[in-house]
């Protein structure tokens, strides 16, 4: 039997998930995936300045395997640069904190558990007043795993 795969933490999905060298054809050119802990690997390491341990302990890994997603998210973002390929960022094997927000017109949405300031507006209609419904835990593919309704 395969060994169920352990699920890396992640505390923030890029909004942007498609870089493309600037001039060049979308259909002459080769793709780099990155997966989203690969990037948040990254974020961690190179952009919070976090020592490899203290990375490692909050995408809840050891610190060997938070090594090998770093190396492999860098060595991708050199090929993209060094040999001109898009990079596609998309899909892996995490879990993520979010929370549940509904406004007053019952639009739903979600935002990452990690950002500690509430939208101020629906992004749907706008309207100002919002109001937390939950915290969820989702994976990958979107699909709950935990949910917590707010009291
Ligand atoms: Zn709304």
């Amino acid at each position: 039997m395969p060994r169920p795969h352990k699920c890396r933490r992640v505390e923030f999905l890029p909004d942007t998930t498609y870089f493309k060298p600037a001039g060049k054809p979308l259909r002459e050119l080769e793709e780099v995936r990155m997966s989203i802990e690969e990037i948040e690997a990254l974020r961690l390491k190179d952009l919070e300045g976090l020592e490899q341990e203290a990375g490692a302990k909050k995408m809840n890994v050891s610190r060997p395997t938070f090594q090998r997603i770093l190396a492999s998210a860098r060595r991708k973002v050199s090929d993209a640069m060094l040999n001109g390929k898009a990079i596609r960022i998309d899909g892996g094997y995490f879990e993520i904190k979010c929370r549940r927000l509904r406004c007053h017109q019952g639009h739903e949405w979600k935002q990452e558990a990690s950002v500690s300031a509430l939208p101020t507006l629906c992004p749907q209609c706008h309207e100002p007043s919002l109001v937390p419904v939950a915290s969820v835990t989702l994976d990958a593919k979107d699909r709950l795993l935990t949910m917590k309704r707010e009291s």
